[in-house]
């Protein structure tokens, strides 16, 4: 079903949830409706657990980080520093991939549950204190999140001795100002430090070893924390019965651009494909006003995008890489066949290049050189060696041959995922990504308006909300 106090999720079907099994009351976000729902069970079972056989439950359920990379969040537990303290956790609920909204709707509709999930992470990983970052323009999420907090203390299940045992941990809220970048791990725990959000160079040093203050720090996305609370209270082998042996459990995607119904469905891993996604009656039901599907970005804005002939691939990490793309945030952006692929290529770039911190010079000038050349080639304005330096601009950021889809139409074989990269973070290639994909899967619509100067006759639709 659809629920109007949860606009954009949908449950349809009976597929297991995990974490959205609540979304479904109007008053999921309140600490009363989590009380009757199993809320803080997950936590009491693991506190009368020593913290090192709840660390392993979370290793043996092989939980992968729900942020875009996949890390395993047991391992990269296991990653802290003997002797080092204190050690923090900080949760990154920054989220902002372009047409990535799921950890908005986990902060604003079960925020307990990932209060709770905080709380067996630190006191399964041994950290004292956790900073939980929500991004500035989610002003709900912040307002629900503050509200659960308060309350949770007020029930003892946060700060000193928390409900009668020795472990203590206090959480401290922080309100972020809307950057792109201060989603990569580094540069949020700059802002957190009240530095300027620029991310730090890793490798040598993770988070984990040097992170927040100096000290060991594990950084988790909302929604990886979010599936503690079902691990500590089933046990993992609960959790792994669900989904495949190398990604268990579900994962939470977002659909948007020209399907019927765009939405947030938490999906089981592996059992779902593409297809499935956005043609199926319980997802997104087809493409809108009976069109032809064209091309879609399968993992947020800066994977590299797939044609109709990847539909079958299933929802599961590794076959995306090796068909040219990853699965990343969990954010499909579907493209119908009016869609002008020049077009919807700049919005992304645009986006890409105007987040740019500034910090390493072939993101901050190649970025802008990259969006000011693709908007002169939309404008109708391009030429032959815009082309060319597009592709110059591009290699200075990703050296070397970028993933792109197989396609039978143009004779391409696939090139797999990832690319190398001459910055630190992510956000110089994603502005190439896009516009790299563009041009190599439909080279006849840049052909059209930079060599053979035709007007086009398709309209400009944005296949992306930014
Ligand atoms: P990464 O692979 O560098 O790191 C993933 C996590 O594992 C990090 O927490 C990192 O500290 C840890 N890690 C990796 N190797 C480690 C080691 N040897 N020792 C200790 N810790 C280690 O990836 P990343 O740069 O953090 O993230 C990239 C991903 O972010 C992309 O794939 C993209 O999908 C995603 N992304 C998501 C959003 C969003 O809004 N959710 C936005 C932009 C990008």
């Amino acid at each position: 079903g659809s629920y109007p106090w949860a606009a954009g999720y949908y449950d349809d079907g009976d597929r297991p949830q995990i974490v959205t099994s609540r979304f479904k009351y109007e008053d999921s976000h309140t600490i009363d409706r989590y009380h009757a729902t199993g809320g803080y069970e997950g936590l009491k079972k693991a506190l009368s657990m020593p913290p090192e056989e709840v660390h392993d439950e979370v290793r043996k359920s092989t939980l992968l980080g729900r942020g875009g990379a996949g890390f395993p969040a047991g391992v990269k537990w296991g990653f802290t520093p003997q002797g080092v303290w204190p050690r923090y956790l900080v949760v990154n609920g920054d989220e902002s991939e372009p047409g990535t909204y799921k950890d908005r709707l986990l902060m604003e509709l079960d925020p307990h549950q990932l209060i709770e999930g905080c709380l067996i992470a630190c006191y399964a990983a041994g950290l004292s204190r956790c900073f939980l970052y929500i991004r500035g323009e989610m002003a709900l999420a912040h307002e629900r999140v503050a509200k659960a907090l308060d309350d949770a203390y007020a029930h003892g299940y946060i700060g000193t001795n928390i409900l009668g045992t020795d472990f203590s941990v206090d959480i401290v809220l922080h309100w972020g100002a809307g950057a792109y970048v201060v989603g990569e791990e580094t540069a949020l725990i700059e802002s957190l430090e009240g530095e300027r959000g620029m991310p730090r160079l890793k490798p040598p040093y993770f988070p984990a070893a040097i992170g927040l203050y100096g000290k060991p720090t594990i950084v988790n996305n909302v929604e990886t924390l979010s599936n503690l609370p079902f691990i500590a209270l089933n046990g993992s082998a609960a959790y792994t019965a669900i989904g495949t042996e190398t990604s268990p459990g579900t994962r939470m995607i977002a659909v948007s651009g020209h399907v019927k119904r765009p939405g947030v469905f938490e999906i089981v891993n592996g059992s779902t494909t593409f297809r499935d996604l956005l043609y199926g009656d319980e997802f997104s039901q087809g493409m809108r006003d009976g069109r032809e599907l064209k091309a879609f970005v399968p993992g947020g804005g800066s994977a590299p995008w797939f044609l109709p002939d990847q539909l079958d691939i299933s929802f599961e990490g590794r076959e995306a890489g090796s068909a040219g793309s990853m699965l990343g945030s969990g954010a499909v952006m579907v493209m119908d066949d009016t869609t002008d692929i020049p077009a919807a290529a700049l919005t992304l770039v645009k986006f890409y290049a105007h987040e740019s911190c500034g910090k390493c010079v072939p993101c901050r000038e190649g970025g802008t050189w990259l969006y000011r050349i693709v908007e002169r080639i939309v404008a109708g304005d391009g030429t032959d060696a815009d082309l060319e330096t597009i592709r110059e601009v591009g290699q200075s950021i990703c050296p070397g041959e970028m993933p792109h889809a197989s396609s039978e139409r143009l004779g391409l074989e696939a090139v797999p995922f990832p690319y190398k990269m001459t910055t630190i973070c992510f956000v110089g290639p994603s502005a190439y990504v896009p516009i790299h994909s563009a041009m190599t899967l439909f080279p006849e619509e840049f052909e059209a308006i930079v060599t053979k100067r035709e007007v086009r006759t398709t309209i400009p639709v944005t296949a992306v909300p930014v």
